[in-house]
């Protein structure tokens, strides 16, 4: 039924259309292709009764996403938790504060969402084999999807990949294959092997209008559970800018489609993260350019590790146009937020995560992000992926023999101690 108000692939730069086939850039101008849809006629269905009486997933909002299936390449993911985090905002001094725990997705992160969407579209187009150029959190998702499937899946990473993100893409029984390289020469290998491998859907690169689409649901579950209200200020963490640039799409499409309460367009700020060692976007913002520059990553953040983000220029206007900012955060600051954002709200995040709240936190001190707004920061994946980076902090504090004495004298007074003060201290 979607599918109806589905009417073509549009280039962004100079709106050639194209059919809804596995094309990823326009043939006139190279272009990236976008899904374009029928919003009058998606807004006169009853669409808030369509949505709810939809299963917990990204398919409950199928009227807005560019494939439709009865049965949909998922593992169920979407609907995770928006958390109101007290705690958390009292650290940072900021009022209404809610986390999109996207950790809770099926393989641990927000790729989930995407891959759903373009393994949905790549299956429909015939496609039996999966593939894609990966920071880690694709290849993991792509590998179960495609399990889930029964497809084949080839998956490409950077070498020196988190162990966990490489050892989830085998076992889900993917062909991982490293490279020698950083992401972006991943990529512009994969752009490579798309001519070669007709039959392969890669779902960045020749399915990527459609699994960009996947992105738009973080803004739709954030406005349902919000009652249908949108937020002040999102802050969101940036790799190559789609998710950022979708959230905004999402948001902008809940106002045309009349979903939100009241008459109130969506009129949300957004705001992006990024690591210092791989900040192309931050710098551009600052420098008040639009020229996104490439730089080499060096960042224990390998998830947002994109030198040369492909939507980098798109996540940048999104940012100026809504009044936010872009925030780039050190590789200490990010260890700390992960650690703060687990001891205060009970949420484990990767590194990702830990570039988000951090960058949160400097832009709550610098009145960026406001105290008087509702803001939500989105938590993108899970902290077992990245355990090797946290050193110290993961380890237990005392290693005592099984006697009652040995346990008391290591930490049994200071953890009384540290109940009564309530105070979050680590007890070595
Ligand atoms: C991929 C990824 C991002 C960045 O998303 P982009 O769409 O590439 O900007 C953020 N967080 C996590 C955990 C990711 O895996
Ligand atoms: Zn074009």
């Amino acid at each position: 039924m979607a599918d109806a108000t589905v009417t073509a692939l549009v280039c962004r730069e100079c709106g050639r259309t194209y059919p809804l086939e596995a094309l990823h850039a326009c043939d006139w101008c190279f272009g990236p292709l976008e899904v374009a849809y029928e919003y009058e006629a998606i807004g006169a269905r009853p669409l808030r009764e369509e949505i709810a009486a939809g299963p917990r997933t990204i398919w409950r909002y199928r009227a807005l996403l560019p494939v439709d299936d009865a049965q949909p390449v998922e593992l169920g993911g979407g609907w995770t938790p928006l958390v109101r985090a007290e705690r958390l905002a009292a650290e940072l001094g900021l009022g209404e504060l809610w986390l999109k725990d996207d950790t809770a997705n099926p393989t641990g992160s927000f790729k989930d969402r995407v891959v759903s969407v373009a393994l949905t579209k790549a299956r429909q187009l015939g496609f039996k084999v999966a593939a894609c150029a990966s920071t880690g959190n694709l290849a993991a998702s792509i590998a179960a999807h495609a399990a889930r499937a029964g497809m084949v899946s080839v998956v490409l990473v950077p070498k020196d990949l988190e162990r966990a993100k490489t050892a989830m893409a085998a076992v889900y029984g993917a062909t991982v294959v490293a490279v020698d390289g950083d992401y972006d020469e991943v990529n512009r290998l994969c752009i490579e092997l798309v001519a070669e491998h007709e039959s392969w859907a890669f779902a960045n690169v020749n399915l990527r209008a459609y699994y960009a689409e996947g992105s738009k649901t973080l803004a739709f579950e954030i406005a349902e559970q919000l009652g249908w209200r949108a937020p002040d200020h999102v802050v969101v963490p940036i790799g190559s800018g789609s998710q950022l640039t979708k959230i905004a799409k999402g948001f902008d499409e809940l106002g045309k489609v009349g979903l939100l309460t009241g008459d109130e367009s969506a009129g949300v700020r957004i705001s992006g993260a990024q690591a210092e060692g791989c900040s192309p976007v931050a710098a551009a913002f600052e420098r008040g350019s639009d020229a996104v520059r490439p730089v080499r990553p060096s960042t224990i953040a390998r998830s947002l590790a994109i030198g040369n983000p492909a939507d980098g220029y798109y996540a940048l206007q999104s940012v100026r146009r809504s009044g936010g900012a872009v925030e780039s955060v050190s590789d200490a600051e990010l260890l700390e937020a992960i650690g703060l954002l687990a001891r205060t709200e009970g949420i484990f995040a990767e590194t990702a995560g830990g570039v988000t709240i951090a960058a949160l936190a400097k832009l709550a001190a610098a009145g960026v992000v406001r105290r008087d707004e509702r803001v939500v920061a989105i938590v993108s994946g899970h902290g077992l992926k990245t355990v090797e980076v946290l050193g110290a902090a993961a380890e237990p504090c005392a290693t005592v023999p099984p006697t009652l004495e040995a346990f008391e004298a290591a930490v049994g007074e200071g953890l009384t101690e540290r109940a009564a003060t309530e105070e979050v201290l680590a007890c070595r």
